[in-house]
């Protein structure tokens, strides 16, 4: 395949075509327009001649001998390039004398002057091989007057400055195209640093930024944009990176448990009920590990963050009610008591089973961290911009101070709560989430005193009376990571 044409030779090349078509009309014009005046000037010249002539003719009217002499000696003393030739005509149009050029040559008067029209008539006329003329012949009152003058003068001033614009075309025309090239060139430069750096821009190599000029121009604002894409994708791997590290480690160490409590069994011959107690006992951790497994994932895709179809306005106070009563039988189990408070009738854009999970992991931590005869309640407030804060509260055991910046980082668990079933991966959940939809997770805690943690999320604001339904059922669009 041939190599395609480079952009800068694409510019030089439309540039040159634009300035051919505009230089090309106006030579057109400039030529026809001078063309026009040097013919005009000649008309001019025979105008004169004519005046001459009659005025000789008013002062020796029918005299032809000194209408002669006047006549040769008129041409006689004129421009010889001109090569003048002058006729004179009775009133019935019968040649009288014709000197000059004209001599000899009988040419005859126009039709138009013979029938009567005032005035003179211009007219080429060929006055032996290959000598054009320009011929005026005009009505006088004794008759008719025709002057002859050459058109080889007139006719090379204008073939001179045809050939002025022929030859400065062409030279104009490789000017511009070689300007051109240099100016698209210098101005394509950037896209040519951008695209060394670009190729140098590989997995292992997110550290490269595209040279900016400050400018502020269309390519700085590529530059820039291109340079966010790449800190975009850089801390989108150092975030996998982060998370394969993370989920090795998280299932390194219960795997190993396992593995070392399998060999310890398998050293000797145990009883049927030795080996049962260890199965159940590895069924557990295997349990835990499913699960330490599946919310994994749930992070992962939570951080990927939410599928647009999946956005619809989700009812706040309903989507509440789910979740408090899914963990009213659990939290009555560990004889925690759990209430709902106000919160307003407001829909948040989003994924109602994302959403659920948000609260769901919230309202887990507060039931399984709170001892027994403690409570939980859950409510919310509009704020004054367009969201909506809901509060998880707790009496229980609480987070110290300095854990507290830590218990949303991935598989960071209270050392004293390690005891407790989970994998460290339910608030973190719970924070992408809030994310997703545009919103934040804040806790404040006290050791031994309980915990808040408050969510704030953006809310549909209602339509307009006399919106159109559909209007109102378009789900809002959500920030996404
Ligand atoms: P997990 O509960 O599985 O350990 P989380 O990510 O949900 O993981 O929580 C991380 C840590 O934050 C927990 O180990 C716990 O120490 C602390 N925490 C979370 N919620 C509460 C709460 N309501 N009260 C006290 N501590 C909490």
């Amino acid at each position: 395949m041939p190599r395609p044409l480079s952009i800068g030779a694409r510019w030089a090349l439309r540039y040159t075509a634009a300035v051919l078509v505009t230089l090309s009309l106006f030579s057109v014009y400039v030529y026809t327009r001078v063309e026009r005046r040097i013919y005009q000037d000649a008309k001019l010249l025979l105008d004169l001649q004519v005046k001459e002539v009659v005025e000789e003719l008013r002062h020796e009217p029918g005299d032809a001998k000194s209408l002669d002499a006047y006549l040769r000696q008129h041409i006689a003393t004129g421009e010889s390039r001109l090569d003048l030739g002058i006729a004179v005509f009775a009133r019935d149009g019968s040649r009288w004398l014709e000197r000059g050029s004209l001599e000899g040559r009988s040419l005859a008067l126009p039709p138009e002057l013979l029938s009567g029209q005032d005035g003179s008539v211009l007219h080429d006329a060929e006055l032996g091989a290959d000598q054009p003329h320009l011929v005026l012949a005009a009505r006088t009152p004794e008759g008719f007057v025709q002057v002859a003058i050459s058109r080889e003068r007139f006719d090379r001033s204008v073939d001179h400055i045809r050939n002025i614009f022929l030859m400065a075309l062409p030279i104009l025309l490789l000017l511009t195209g070689g300007f051109g090239w240099l100016l698209a060139r210098s101005s394509l430069r950037p896209i040519a640093q951008m695209t060394a750096t670009a190729r140098r821009i590989s997995g292992a190599r997110l550290d490269q930024t595209i040279p900016t000029t400050g400018s502020g121009d269309e390519l700085d604002q590529l530059a820039a944009t291109l340079n966010e894409m790449v800190v975009r994708i850089r801390e989108s791997m150092d975030r996998m990176r982060q998370f394969s590290a993370d989920a090795a480690h998280q299932l390194r160490t219960p795997l190993a448990a396992l593995r070392s409590q399998i060999e310890v069994t398998l050293e000797k011959e145990r009883t049927p009920e030795d080996y049962q107690h260890v199965l159940t006992g590895l069924l557990g951790e295997v349990e835990m590990l499913t699960d330490s497994v599946h919310s994994m994932l749930r992070l992962a895709s939570s951080e990927a963050g939410i599928e647009p179809g999946q956005r619809v306005e989700v009812p706040l106070a309903a989507l509440l009610d789910t979740v408090v009563g899914f963990f009213e039988p659990v939290a009555r189990e560990h004889g925690v008591q759990l209430r709902k408070g106000e919160v307003p009738d407001v829909r948040v854009p989003g994924d109602p089973s994302w959403l659920h999970q948000l609260f769901a992991n919230l309202l887990h931590n507060a039931v399984k961290y709170t001892p027994e005869g403690g409570c939980v309640e859950v409510d919310g407030r509009r704020l004054d911009g367009r969201g909506v804060v809901v509060r998880v509260r707790d009496t229980g055991v609480g987070v110290e101070a300095q854990e507290v910046p830590k218990i949303f980082e991935r598989f960071h668990r209270v050392g004293a709560r390690q005891e407790m079933p989970g994998a460290g991966l339910g608030l973190p959940i719970a924070r992408e989430i809030a994310r997703a939809h545009g919103g934040s997770i804040e806790v404040e805690s006290r050791e031994g005193q309980g915990s808040t943690f408050t969510v704030e999320l953006p809310v549909v604001e209602p339509a307009p009376p006399g919106a159109r339904r559909d209007e109102r059922e378009r789900p809002q669009s959500v920030t996404m990571r």
